[in-house]
């Protein structure tokens, strides 16, 4: 991509940006959370992308970005993750993960706060997200317990610890599962570590980023 051209896109906000060999999607900015080191706090975006976003885009003008940056490279992994949570916008991301499986073969990654059963209730969410391709799926759980995901990750949901943990549960039984945590003080690693192997699934550490502009 010629340089001017990234330096307009990197001039309004993105819906879609990439970071090394992933190319990344940002279909909104809602949340249920308020976790306190949360990035969209301090930052406008990442890599110099700007990822708050002036409206939620519609599904087809997802897929509109993504058609203009699919085939530029040979991506390693697309993944739904900006600067809210993809699954408050389930019919869209499941839309969008629906071309690209049609339209592509990299695998396709969700990351989410676990929260997808709170947000769309009366819905099958990890079959839907399963047929729409989705394969690997990132959870920030960030807490080895309810009391410190409180602390940390300000749920607005009173039940949200315990229905992470489900959804975790849930998720594993399709796809590929993995949970992270950013390494907070609060953070307890060896009881994350130990609640991964009680859950079976995979635990990565991440690292905090300071808050600097
Ligand atoms: S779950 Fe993610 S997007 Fe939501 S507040 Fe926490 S860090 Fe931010």
């Amino acid at each position: 991509m010629i340089s001017e051209e990234l330096n307009a896109l990197r001039r309004k906000p993105s819906i879609v940006y990439w970071l090394d060999d992933k190319l990344y999607l940002n279909i909104t900015n809602q949340c249920p959370n308020n976790c306190y080191f949360c990035l969209r706090k301090y930052r406008n975006g990442i890599n110099n992308f700007i990822l708050k976003l002036p409206y939620e885009p519609s599904s087809k003008e997802v897929i509109r970005e993504l058609q203009n940056y699919i085939n530029r490279k040979i991506w390693k992994e697309l993944v739904f993750c900006g600067f809210g949570e993809p699954t408050a916008r389930l019919d869209c991301l499941l839309e969008v993960a629906n071309w690209a499986k049609k339209f592509s073969w990299i695998p396709i990654r969700l990351n989410t706060n676990g929260q997808a059963y709170l947000l769309n209730p009366n819905r099958e969410v990890i079959s839907e997200l399963n047929k729409a391709g989705i394969s690997r799926v990132s959870v920030s759980l960030n807490a080895h317990n309810n009391e410190t995901y409180k602390q940390i990750c300000k749920p607005k949901f009173e039940s949200a610890y315990e229905q992470v943990l489900e959804f975790i549960r849930k998720a594993k039984q399709l796809m590929d599962v993995e949970i992270t945590a950013v390494q907070l003080p609060e953070l307890n690693i060896k009881e994350m570590e130990k609640l991964a192997e009680k859950l079976g699934v995979k635990f990565r550490l991440r690292q905090y980023i300071p808050c600097f502009y």
